[in-house]
């Protein structure tokens, strides 16, 4: 397969000052986002937020009120001005979540439809090797019509890659599939684009899906990006509450800073960046805590069981934890089969890296 269309210098696509308004809501608040070559940039974010609005914008299906969108250095629209080049010019290949393929062609040519300047001998060259490289080639000559929806969007996937974009835009290419189905497909993609070297926006709202394909996240909320950064960055080092709460499950607590510090059912916790006396949220992932069947002696302020459940690689627990007179329920997650029964006294132990503090 040969390699993709070299982009120039610089980045693979810019938004620049991108902003929109639809009605009351609006879609895009002064957007900055640059996808680099060869890399694979998702846009996380609860739905509604503008992802698949700011990937029409790069498409050019749709105008943004204000802003510039550049693709491999050159400038594709601003709407300061009448620049605008039509989606069919910008060299994008794009995949959204319901495969459209022509029912009329095969597979084979399906994916060689985007290539008309080449050779018929090119052409089936071309779209055959990446039929080979996603693990369709027996279905060449098939219909779309026989294929499971996984296979077709893979197809859809071939096709887009097929002409070799300056960047492949992907709008939730994976959310009609089922779970197993969707980690394999999700495994293929990724292997396909950095195989490729193609640069990639990824749209999704699911932040399992954003870590594991990510070079880099950029988190969306109501027409803005909260945060960007690498999947690392943004897990483990997360600028916003919203960021946290997004990526899952978290226990919430509040206080007040004194001496540094917020007190917590589950002892202090440093809140040195916060100014004395803020008003804090403490969110602590269910990671952060690590329990252990209680070896010592009960005492008034024990923490106990109310119910484990198995997750697969992971056991939930839900933890009832004292302080004084009062009670705090809180979620923990432990690695493997941990499945202390209902009432069992335990001990919790507090894990600082995963448990975030934010002025409340
Ligand atoms: P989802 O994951 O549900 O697709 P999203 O993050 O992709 O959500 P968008 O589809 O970009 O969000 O929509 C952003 C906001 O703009 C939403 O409130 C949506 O209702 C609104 N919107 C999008 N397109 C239009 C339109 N053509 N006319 C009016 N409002 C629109």
């Amino acid at each position: 397969v040969q390699a993709p269309c070299p982009t120039p210098s610089g980045e693979a696509l810019q938004l620049e000052g991108i902003s929109h308004q639809f009605d009351t809501v609006t879609a895009a608040d002064d957007i900055n986002l640059s996808v680099e070559p060869e890399e694979l940039l998702c846009l996380l974010g609860p739905s509604g937020c503008g992802k698949t609005t700011l990937l029409r914008f790069a498409a050019g299906l749709e105008r943004p009120q204000a802003g510039r969108v550049r693709i491999g250095n050159t400038l594709m629209s601003d709407a300061s001005d009448s620049t605008w080049t039509p989606p069919e010019q910008r060299q994008v290949g794009l995949v959204f979540q319901d495969a459209v393929l022509f029912p009329h062609l095969s597979v084979l040519d399906n994916v060689g439809f985007g290539l008309p300047r080449m050779s018929a001998r090119e052409r089936e060259q071309r779209s055959r090797a990446l039929l080979a490289q996603l693990g369709l080639a027996p279905f060449a000559e098939s219909f779309p019509h026989v294929l499971s929806g996984g296979q077709q969007q893979r197809v859809a996937l071939a096709r887009a890659l097929a002409p070799s974009p300056r960047i492949m835009l992907l709008d939730e290419p994976f959310s009609g599939l089922d779970a197993r189905l969707r980690d394999r497909i999700r495994d293929d993609t990724l292997h396909l684009l950095k195989r490729n070297g193609t640069a990639t926006l990824l749209v999704t709202h699911d932040p399992e899906e954003a870590l594991f394909m990510a070079d880099r996240i950029a988190v969306m909320r109501d027409g803005r990006i909260v945060q960007q950064g690498t999947p690392t960055e943004i897990y483990c080092n997360p600028q916003d509450p919203f960021v946290v709460r997004f990526f899952g499950d978290v226990n919430e607590v509040r206080g007040v800073v004194t001496d540094g510090q917020v007190a917590t059912p589950l002892g202090p916790v440093d809140a040195g960046h916060l100014a004395e006396g803020t008003n804090a949220q403490v969110l602590i992932r269910p990671e952060a805590l690590s329990v252990e069947k209680r070896s010592g002696p009960m005492d008034h302020s024990h923490s106990h069981v109310l119910m484990s459940r198995l997750l697969g690689g992971a056991s939930f627990i839900h933890l009832c934890v004292h302080q004084g007179n009062d009670e705090f329920h809180m979620h923990a997650h432990m690695p493997g089969v941990f499945l202390p029964q209902r009432d069992e006294p335990i001990d919790i132990h507090l894990d600082p890296s995963q448990t975030f503090v934010f002025a409340a």
